[in-house]
């Protein structure tokens, strides 16, 4: 089953944790930062703000196919998460998912302690910040918020959720592109809003949408939502006539994008530069036993993939190992000289 699809993890609301490694951030690096850090037999504890794991992947393309991913001509978003998790799964991994690192200090020897803003305190060796873009929340619609969990959604993890469903998708980016194809097979209509003419998605995701016949509004926008226990109808507005109509709609996906924050993070004494955390080859960071890894990271030549993201999670953890234990190889040694 995918892990987009089930329960949230039930989050730990212990005290204290005590981890060799700290991962905070549960997208793809983060995720196999906490590989790396089983495979070499320590203790990884990974912290997500989100109640579910994969990161941007998992919340904002999840039925993507991703063709970067090294050794795979195209995977889909939501794969590639399960499979990191299984990864992940392999060697022991504890998570704490809907705790936000909100405090970084350092105990009497000098080993950092984060506090999460649900009052977990974890201990660790080193910690590892794998934190992308921050949290990211997604912007509003602007006609209110009053059903959302009742019609209005911001993401789309399981389409089978609608089926049967009008559904008005509103946005003009990728998103809101992608949930409107994702959920044509099932709804019973699918009409996408957007407040010009102009679209930010790829032209081959509008190609998509316009080929499976879904009525585009455009120069629109949701000036209402009308309902009782659940979502009926969905008020529309042309911007320039200022005509308004109502339609049937169960269902209400805003994909207006995300507002990104590092949010605690910037107040820790990290080094930042253009609002990233500065890292040397280690992947360290000024201070001691933290390091970082992934989109969160900047240096001269940064790339932001997911591919690089891999890279700098194994170069940040195995660095790390030998903070924890200085008599520890940098180098893990390789899997295929392991059982599993
Ligand atoms: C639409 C779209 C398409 C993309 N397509 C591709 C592609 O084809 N190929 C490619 O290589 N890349 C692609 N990317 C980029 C790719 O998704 C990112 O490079 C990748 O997700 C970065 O991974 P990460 O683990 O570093 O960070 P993220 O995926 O951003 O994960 C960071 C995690 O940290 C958590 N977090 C942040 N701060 C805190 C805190 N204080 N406490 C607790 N948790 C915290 C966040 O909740 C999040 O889950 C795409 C991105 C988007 C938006």
């Amino acid at each position: 089953m995918s892990v987009l699809n089930d329960e949230p993890v039930a989050a730990e609301d212990a005290a204290v944790v005590e981890t060799d490694i700290l991962i905070i951030g549960a997208g793809p690096s983060g995720l196999y930062g906490a590989y790396c850090a089983g495979f070499r037999g320590l203790r990884v504890a990974v912290m997500d703000v989100l109640p579910q794991r994969g990161g941007q992947i998992s919340a904002m393309y999840p039925e993507k196919p991703i063709f970067d991913i090294a050794g795979f001509a195209s995977v889909r978003g939501r794969d590639l998460v399960d499979s990191l998790v299984a990864q992940a799964e392999a060697h022991g991994t504890r998570y704490l998912l809907g705790h936000r690192a909100v405090a970084l200090d350092y105990d009497g020897d000098g080993l950092p302690v984060v506090r999460s803003d649900r009052g977990t305190a974890v201990r660790a060796g080193a910690v590892v910040i794998t934190g992308g873009v921050g949290t990211f929340t997604p912007r509003p619609l602007p006609a209110g918020e009053d059903f959302l969990g009742r019609g209005q959604v911001y993401f789309v993890p399981d389409p089978a959720a609608h089926a049967g469903h009008d559904v008005v998708v509103v946005g003009g980016g990728d998103s809101a592109f992608d949930w409107a194809a994702l959920l044509a097979p099932v709804a019973r209509s699918v009409r996408l809003v957007h407040r010009t003419a102009r679209f930010r998605a790829h032209r081959a995701s509008v190609a998509k949408v316009q080929a499976l016949g879904i009525d585009m509004l455009t120069d629109s926008e949701v000036s209402g939502l009308y309902g009782a226990a659940h979502l009926e109808e969905v008020e529309i507005r042309h911007r320039t006539t200022k005509d308004t109509t109502r339609l049937p709609a169960q269902t209400v996906v805003a994909a207006l994008g995300f507002l990104a924050d590092l949010g605690p993070l910037r107040e820790w004494g990290l080094t930042l530069q253009a609002r990233r955390i500065a890292v040397d080859t280690r992947m360290a960071t000024n201070l001691p036993r933290v390091f970082a890894a992934g989109d969160i990271t900047d240096y001269p030549g940064k790339v932001r993939l997911i591919s690089v993201g891999f890279g700098e999670a194994a170069t940040a953890v195995n660095n790390a190992a030998t903070v924890i234990d200085p008599e520890a190889a940098l180098f893990p040694g390789h899997s295929t000289e392991k059982e599993n």
